[in-house]
């Protein structure tokens, strides 16, 4: 994941609590890390806050219940061994494998105020196919959108395969079924649009946001019905209210016997309850940063001795 910043509620949902479920699922060895390399291909020319937003994003993650004890959580930049090997995947990878990549023209053009018209940025996937296959990972945990990474990847690891020696398994994309939860715009989640909810969002800040929440647009007075299943606080409810009370307030809704100011109120209600078990690990970590520090170098130290037999391996086989 990369470092940008405070992790809101579309990534808690969307990423976050899938790799928590991975990690207590008992079946898999778990490797989380701060992407930071990553952030620079995009986000190369301001790094003043990257350590900063690393460190943080960790905390989240120790919030949210990732366990060092239990998954390796760790920072790119301090394992090496991720940028040999993509050098040395760089070498066996076509340029036209890359350009073809959809979210490289995407993008491009979303991110048009900045210029990716750079080696690094074009690169990026063979970082990634690095990333991924220097663990001989058997799955990556990804969103339908990074897809076709994965089967860059894939084709990556199986070149290599082919070229030198089986040394790479070819890893399988881990899909899980999350629900899609928008910003208070009704847009898609995002810190760059400024609609999210963050992890630490609490008390005022919170209910002010959710009381901004876009609703059915139908509903322009209280006593015209809703329709819960298009409506974004609805979903939201859905996650964080009781089976009974969400099967009541749908009700409510589509008789227009509750009105959206009521409902929100109830959502920032429960939203608070369901995050104060975050929070207060949050308050936690946040105050003790040298054991966030201890954990993360603990980490690095794990993966870079798997990293380094990998390694040692890839060069036996290229005969480097
Ligand atoms: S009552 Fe609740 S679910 Fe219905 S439209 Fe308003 S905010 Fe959405």
């Amino acid at each position: 994941m990369r470092p940008t910043g405070n992790l809101h509620l579309g990534n808690l949902h969307g990423a976050l609590q899938n790799w928590v479920d991975l990690q207590n699922d008992g079946s898999y060895e778990c490797f989380y890390f701060v992407a930071d390399w990553h952030a620079l291909t995009s986000d190369y020319s301001d790094t003043s806050m990257m350590r900063e937003y690393g460190r943080d994003m960790i905390i989240d993650w120790l919030s949210v219940g990732l366990d060092p004890a239990k998954s390796t959580l760790f920072v790119q930049s301090r394992v090496k061994e991720h940028a040999e090997l993509f050098t040395l995947l760089s070498m066996i990878t076509p340029v036209s494998w890359l350009e073809r990549n959809p979210t490289y023209k995407e993008m491009k053009t979303e991110l048009a105020d900045k210029d990716l018209s750079t080696f690094g940025f074009l690169g990026y996937p063979v970082l990634q196919a690095a990333d991924i296959i220097i663990y001989k990972a058997y799955g990556v945990p990804v969103g339908v959108d990074q897809l076709p990474h994965v089967e860059l990847t894939r084709e990556i690891a199986r070149r290599f395969n082919y070229l030198y020696k089986e040394i790479f398994p070819i890893p399988e994309p881990l899909l899980a079924e999350v629900p899609k939860l928008l910003g208070i715009d009704g847009r898609k989640m995002s810190k760059s649009y400024n609609n999210s909810i963050y992890l630490g969002d609490r008390g005022k800040e919170l209910q002010k946001k959710i009381a901004s929440m876009f609703t059915d647009p139908q509903r322009m007075k209280k006593n015209d019905p809703g329709r819960p299943e298009i409506c974004n606080v609805f979903t939201f409810h859905q996650i964080y209210t009781s089976a009974q009370d969400v099967a009541a307030i749908a009700d409510d809704c589509r008789k227009a016997a509750m009105g959206c100011v009521e409902c929100k109120k109830r959502l920032a209600a429960a939203i608070m309850e369901g995050m104060k078990p975050i929070h207060d690990r949050q308050d936690y970590f946040r105050t003790h940063l040298d054991e966030v520090d201890d954990i993360i170098a603990d980490g690095n130290a794990r993966a870079a001795t798997i990293a380094r037999m990998t390694i040692e391996e890839v060069r036996e086989a290229i005969k480097i």
